[in-house]
């Protein structure tokens, strides 16, 4: 997806004004692009014909730059199909809050328990693993593995009372809960590879049973066309709070978040990104529409930097950056620290302009790293200390002593300087200038 909406609004910024047809063609390739990432058409077809009306409208033709405006009112429009404001969880007054979840077997649910339940923990809460998946033999087992590398405990029928009875154990635990003060339960359900009566049944009595404060509806973002029809079913046969779209570290790239939420109106909460518990962040509307822009995701890779590095070296770093002081020893340091924030690509493919880079994100490996340190290694001190002084010379001798090009130690010094600047902006507060964008 934004590959393609990408490359049509690079055309449409070369433009100072915009006729009708330039509307037309723009809206014909952001229906494509749509299309193409399996959005719903139903929804393709709304969004598209929204967006033509506001485009022809007063605020384009008597806006300063046209083509921005364009690009704005995309970014607002998707913005609120998304659901507008970030969602939090809501808390009961009492506790425990109770946390169902839903969902076809294999979106999900039993993984993302187990990150809530790190997520929650984290933030001091204490939660408990409820395992009401009682239909695959092995689906308790898999829950207790996960509270385990959660650190949170299970609450599961005793074993040898034959087939348990889910809505049973699900009002057993929030007694437990009380009992043993859990602040939060989470509740894993069972899920049928297809949408199917029984289960629908079974989910629903255990909502009536335990009255969740929360009923999160877990959807696989690769289910592509199928979103539509999955969510529509759970909303009328369980119907949720809000909806969890896991896999989004795959290849889709937010289709199936604007179908279920534009089509069943409930807030994306949270977006799972891989199969570690870590692998897990709420979802910010207005962050995944610049992402399906193209305007990168800043925001969260700040985040996950603050959360992987020690808070008081967050803090080192932030002032290096405002102050200008950031070196090229701290930029080694940063990208050996990187390596513990789980994949590179990942971090890597949040940074503007990369999903174009695709080719030379799959060429971003280890031995990236280990030549970036042979360079940095390479420089005196006072080099690394002050870029400025790399002159031809000294990026002949270094190119020499590392093994490398001077090619290679101009592409490092120019993206040490990017991520300076860009540091700096983020660090001062503002969003990154985007070029020919201007100010988010
Ligand atoms: P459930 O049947 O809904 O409980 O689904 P599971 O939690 O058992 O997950 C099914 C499979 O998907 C497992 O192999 C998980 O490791 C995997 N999985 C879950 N969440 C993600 C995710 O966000 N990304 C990726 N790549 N895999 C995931
Ligand atoms: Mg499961």
């Amino acid at each position: 997806l934004s590959d393609r909406l990408a490359e049509t609004f690079k055309n449409l910024r070369k433009k100072g004004t915009l006729s009708a047809s330039d509307i037309d063609g723009t809206v014909r390739e952001i229906r494509r692009a749509l299309i193409d990432a399996d959005v719903a058409f139903d929804v393709v077809k709304e969004f598209t014909s929204r967006i033509r009306e506001r485009a022809l409208g007063d605020e384009v033709s008597k806006a300063l730059n046209p083509a921005q405006q364009v690009v704005q009112i995309v970014n607002d429009e998707l913005i609120s199909i998304l659901g507008g404001e970030q969602r939090r969880l809501e808390f009961a007054k009492t506790p425990p809050t109770v946390i169902m979840l839903a969902g076809l077997q294999g979106a999900g649910k039993t993984t993302l328990a187990g990150k809530l339940a790190q997520w929650l923990a984290k933030d001091g809460h204490t939660p408990l693993l409820v395992a009401c998946d009682l239909q695959r033999p092995n689906a308790v087992t898999q829950l207790s593995v996960v509270a385990e590398q959660a650190g949170a405990s299970i609450f599961a029928p005793e074993p040898g009372n034959g087939v348990g009875d889910p809505v049973r154990v699900a009002k057993d635990s929030i007694k437990h809960a009380r009992d043993k003060q859990y602040d939060t339960v989470i509740i894993d359900t069972a899920g049928r590879l297809g949408v199917d009566a029984e289960l629908m049944k079974q989910a629903a009595n255990i909502r009536k049973a335990v009255d969740p404060d929360e009923v999160l509806f877990v959807i696989d973002a690769m289910i592509g066309q199928d979103a539509v029809a999955t969510a529509k079913a759970f909303q009328d046969g369980v119907d949720f709070t809000g909806v969890v779209l896991s896999k989004l570290d795959g290849d889709a790239r937010g289709g199936a978040a604007l179908s279920v939420a534009s089509v069943t109106g409930r807030p994306i909460m949270f977006a799972s990104t891989g199969e570690g518990l870590g692998d897990f962040e709420p979802f910010h509307p207005d962050r995944m529409a610049s992402r399906i822009l193209d305007l990168g995701d800043i925001l969260t890779l700040i985040e996950q930097a603050q959360q992987a590095f020690d808070e008081e070296e967050a803090r080192q770093v932030a002032e290096k950056f405002a102050t200008d002081t950031f070196t090229l020893d701290d930029f080694l340091k940063q990208m050996q620290q990187l390596r513990n924030m789980g994949s590179i690509k990942k971090m890597m493919g949040m940074l503007p302009g990369m999903a174009q880079q695709r080719d030379q994100l799959d060429n971003f490996d280890e031995k990236e790293i280990v030549r970036t340190e042979a360079i940095i290694q390479s420089m005196t001190r006072a080099e690394r200390t002050n870029p400025k002084v790399l002159n031809g010379s000294r990026r002949l001798r270094i190119a020499r002593g590392s093994g490398s090009t001077v090619t290679d130690v101009n592409q490092l010094v120019n993206r040490f300087e990017q991520a300076a600047k860009m540091m700096k902006t983020v660090a001062k507060g503002g969003m990154p200038q985007i070029p020919g964008m201007g100010p988010v």
